[in-house]
């Protein structure tokens, strides 16, 4: 099976409704139609309605950062798995280092979301990525064990269908130093292996398996080239419309 390549935003803590709307604007004047490459925005909870209005047709997913795995309740300042669903998301960002680190989300939490997730029929795009210290002790492997078996515990083949991978190297995150390309597929390749292995055969070959950290138009034709690296979850240059348009442009090229 030929596998898509997927440019996505992550916008984090950035853009207000209008800030976001104007984005969403522009563009989708900016992006070909007949591009084959999957496009998905990130946005944060409060724009997600706004700009699932302002975009015309489905070209362009939407996704969310986050959500709680429970239905409804008492979690004030959390988001239900409908609630993103009826504003309009067709994706959800789970897992993300950020979301690991500061708030406290663990490889049991994130499983918890993922199940939550495939249960209302949005695709969880999965963040995994080991930390400088863990990479400098040679347990890069171990962390991606780990954090797969936590978030992956219990979905079966058919639900990967429904699942992106993001490996996503903390060190790389934000700090405008890239993974190089052969670190890059080494983890992949790693990720493809473990799928194989404990879900299914031809699953390692049929998931979407995103890099993301520091990702630019300047190095990422040199990732994106790679047969085993399907797209980017891109957070700092997906916050200008320019350069994440570019992105869209290399992807498309290398397709
Ligand atoms: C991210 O937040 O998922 C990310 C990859 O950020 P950045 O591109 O800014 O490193």
């Amino acid at each position: 099976m030929q596998r898509q390549k997927v440019i996505a935003g992550n916008w984090k803590m950035h853009k207000t409704v209008e800030e976001s709307t104007a984005f969403g604007k522009n563009f989708q004047n900016k992006i070909l139609e007949n591009s084959t490459v999957g496009i998905i925005l990130c946005a944060p909870f409060t724009s997600l309605f706004q700009i699932r209005e302002t975009l015309t047709g489905n070209r362009i997913g939407l996704g969310a950062q986050n959500m709680h795995w429970e239905e409804e309740g008492a979690f004030t300042g959390e988001i239900a798995p409908a609630m993103v669903k009826s504003a309009g998301c067709s994706y959800v960002i789970l897992g993300h280092s950020e979301r690991r680190q500061l708030f406290g989300e663990t490889n049991e939490t994130v499983g918890k979301k993922v199940e939550a997730a495939l249960r209302h029929e949005l695709k969880p795009i999965v963040c995994i990525g080991e930390t400088l210290e863990e990479r400098k002790d040679g347990k890069v492997e171990t962390v991606l064990d780990e954090q797969m078996r936590g978030a992956l515990d219990g979905i079966d083949t058919a639900q990967m269908q429904n699942v992106t991978i993001a490996y996503e190297p903390v060190w790389a995150i934000g700090t405008g130093v890239n993974a190089t390309p052969e670190q890059a597929v080494e983890a992949h390749q790693f990720v493809r292996g473990w799928l194989k292995e404990n879900i299914q055969d031809g699953i390692g070959q049929e998931t979407t398996v995103l890099y993301g950290g520091s990702m630019k138009p300047a190095n990422a034709e040199s990732l994106l080239r790679n047969a085993d690296i399907d797209g980017g979850l891109i957070g700092g240059a997906s916050l200008d419309v320019d350069k994440f348009t570019e992105l869209v442009a290399i992807a498309t090229e290398l397709s």
